[in-house]
């Protein structure tokens, strides 16, 4: 489906990823955020802390660009509090997307917020809308590439900034072209 339709800017987004098991979940974490690395998001808050996660998006900047930055955070609620922008929880218990989607996109910065196994009931009181993509059980990573989609549209070809590789779309086969930097 289409990204709604807008009228200025789409919002900068920040994710919080509640509930992170290092040991028993670093892949899913890591799809996690190179999901939101991709759809342009600016910075995964990470709950708890993960160092190795950490370093392996910094080397997936260091070959295809962006400033995507993953933030270790112990406490979450400071991070939710305090964050600039308008707070979007996505459950599946929540209002449905498309209902909520034009307060979305009118939005100048959000931070979206993912959860693990079992999510505070905090988080539901603090949060400016609780949004359901679809009301069924999936997965964070899907939920977070719906809304990222729906809110920023999907990325466009080309390298980001900072990339040292770029792809070059084709209908077969696989390029990839070094870019050089001035
Ligand atoms: N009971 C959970 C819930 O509230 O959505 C499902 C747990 S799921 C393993 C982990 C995370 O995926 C949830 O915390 C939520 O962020 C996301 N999620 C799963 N299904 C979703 C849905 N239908 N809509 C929005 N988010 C969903």
């Amino acid at each position: 489906m289409p990204p709604a339709p807008r009228r200025h800017a789409p919002p900068r987004v920040d994710v919080l990823r509640l509930g992170h098991r290092a040991a028993r979940d670093p892949r899913l974490t890591t799809h996690l955020a190179l999901t939101a690395r991709a759809w342009g998001a600016e910075r995964l808050f990470l709950h708890p802390p993960d160092t190795e996660l950490a370093a392996r998006l910094s080397r997936v900047n260091g070959r295809w660009g962006s400033a995507f930055e993953v933030v270790g955070v112990k406490d979450w609620r400071p991070t939710v509090r305090e964050h600039s922008g308008h707070v979007v929880h996505l459950t599946m218990y929540g209002s449905p997307l498309d209902v909520v989607l034009p307060e979305l996109v009118a939005q100048s910065s959000l931070l979206a917020v993912v959860g693990g196994a079992k999510v505070p009931a905090a988080m539901y009181e603090m949060a400016d809308w609780n949004v359901a993509v679809g009301h069924q059980p999936h997965s964070e990573v899907a939920a977070l590439a719906v809304l990222l989609d729906r809110i920023r549209g999907t990325p466009a070809p080309g390298a980001l900034p900072g990339a040292s590789h770029a792809i070059v779309p084709m209908a077969r086969g696989k390029r990839v072209v070094e870019v050089h930097r001035p």
